[in-house]
Formats: C-alpha cells, structure tokens, sequence
C-alpha cells in the first residue's frame, strides 16, 4: 500500500541527486528530506578527505586513506568517483543497488562530475536530478562563513570552485534557489512525489493495464 509520501514497495528507487556550490544548503535539505521520510537511503560517500568536527564515520562519509580509495575505484566497486577541494569522493555501488532493487530511493550529495556518470550510467532512466543555487555569491560566502567548519583559506578555496559548480546548473532536471530554507524544502518534496510517479518508476503499471482491459473485454 502507498504510504503517505506517496512510495510504495511495488515501485522502482530513484536515484535522487542533490547538487550545488559549496556552502549552497544541499546538506541541511538532505537531512530535512532524511527526517521527512525514513524510507529514503542516503547514499553514504567515501572521501579521503578528513572527518569535520561531529562527522561520523559510515555516517556522513566513509573516511579512507588514498589506497583504500584507489582499491575501491579498481574492484569497480564505486558508482562513480570525482578529485574534488584535493580529495577524492565516491558513491559505492552496493548500498545503492541493494536500495533501488527494493523499490528505495537514494539519495546522493555529489558534485557535477558525479551526477554526469550517474546520467551516463544504466541507471540514468532512474535518476533525479536537482541543482540548488544560492540567491547570490555574498550570501554563499556567509553561510560558509557562519557554517564554521572550514578555515579561511578552506573557505577561499571553495569559493574559488563555486563557479566552476554552478557553470553545471544546466544539466539538471531542476534547479532550485535556496533563499528560503523551508520554501526549498517544500519544493523539494514536491518534486520528489511527483517523479515517484513517473511511469517508468512504477514497473507494475503494464499489469494494471492489462487488468483493466481484460474488465473492460469482459463487460456484458
Ligand atoms: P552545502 O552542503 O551545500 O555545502 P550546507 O547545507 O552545509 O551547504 O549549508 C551551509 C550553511 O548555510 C549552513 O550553516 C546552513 O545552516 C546554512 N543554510 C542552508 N540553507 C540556508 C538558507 N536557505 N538560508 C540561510 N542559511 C542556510
Ligand atoms: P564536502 O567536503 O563539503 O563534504 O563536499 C565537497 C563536495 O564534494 C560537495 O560538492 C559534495 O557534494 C561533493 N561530494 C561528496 N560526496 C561525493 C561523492 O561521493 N561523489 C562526488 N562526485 N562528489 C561528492
């Protein structure tokens, strides 16, 4: 039976993505979207870039040196990986395969590099895709300012990459302005319900179909 979001187990998963500058809000959504719907996976990354203070490994990421990364990569067991900020990031396969054959959606916080192999991959029919920009570039350094995680050189840095991010906007399925937070949130859902309803993420469709015509042949 649908549940109130509108999922149910007779669905395939979404592959939903969340992209954007640094510093845009795409981790605060995630988490909103975490607490709306306890059946949505969020596809935990590795990184081998070093856990922020509060961060839990296997929670937020998967932590690894290089070569544990590299190993990774070479098993082909990675989705897709990036270089991104000096460090390397990637959505292992297996959670997400496990997820989408159960009628789960996933969702990833992944750059443009990521979500362009996810659109290549087999998996393309099935993915989501949504940029979230800022409602300016003085307002994207104030939340990585007030965010208080990075340092100022960090913070320089990530500005610096915010262009090259946002130049990508264009190949998504939705582009959001995160102004206000709970307005973003709300569009977010929005758009998710509707996608789940797409045909080609409801396999069981063919079936009613043809139930309904064999009623209808055997109508007096
Ligand atoms: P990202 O994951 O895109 O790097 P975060 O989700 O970490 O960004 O958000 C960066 C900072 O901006 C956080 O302190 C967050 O609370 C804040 N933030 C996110 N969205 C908004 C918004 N719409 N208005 C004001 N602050 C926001
Ligand atoms: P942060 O270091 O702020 O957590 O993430 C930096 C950037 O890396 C963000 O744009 C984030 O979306 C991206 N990122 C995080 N995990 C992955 C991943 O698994 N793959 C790719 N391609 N990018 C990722």
């Amino acid at each position: 039976m649908p549940d109130k979001l509108g999922s149910d187990t007779n669905r395939r998963g979404l592959l939903i993505i969340l992209s954007s500058p640094s510093g845009a809000g795409k981790s605060t959504l995630a988490r909103r979207l975490m607490a709306w719907d306890d059946s949505l996976r969020f596809s935990v990354s590795a990184t081998t870039r070093a856990p922020r203070p509060g961060e839990v490994d296997g929670v937020d990421y998967r932590f690894m040196d290089d070569s544990a990364f590299r190993g990774l990569v070479t098993d082909g067991q990675m989705l897709e990986h990036a270089h991104v900020f000096g460090n390397f990031y990637g959505s292992p396969l297996a959670p997400v395969s496990e997820a989408i054959d159960a009628g789960r959606d996933v969702l990833f916080d992944i750059d443009w590099q990521g979500a362009q192999q996810i659109q290549k991959s087999v998996l393309a029919p099935h993915v989501l895709s949504i940029f979230i920009l800022p409602p300016s570039i003085g307002e994207l350094r104030r939340r990585l300012e007030t965010r208080g995680q990075d340092g100022q050189d960090v913070i320089a840095k990530r500005m610096m990459k915010s262009w090259d991010e946002i130049s990508h906007w264009d190949g998504y399925d939705y582009v959001l302005i995160n102004d206000n937070l709970d307005a973003t949130e709300a569009k977010l859902k929005t758009i998710i319900a509707a996608e789940r309803m797409k045909a080609a993420q409801q396999p069981d469709l063919m079936r009613h179909v043809h139930s309904l015509q064999s009623e209808f042949e055997d109508m007096p």
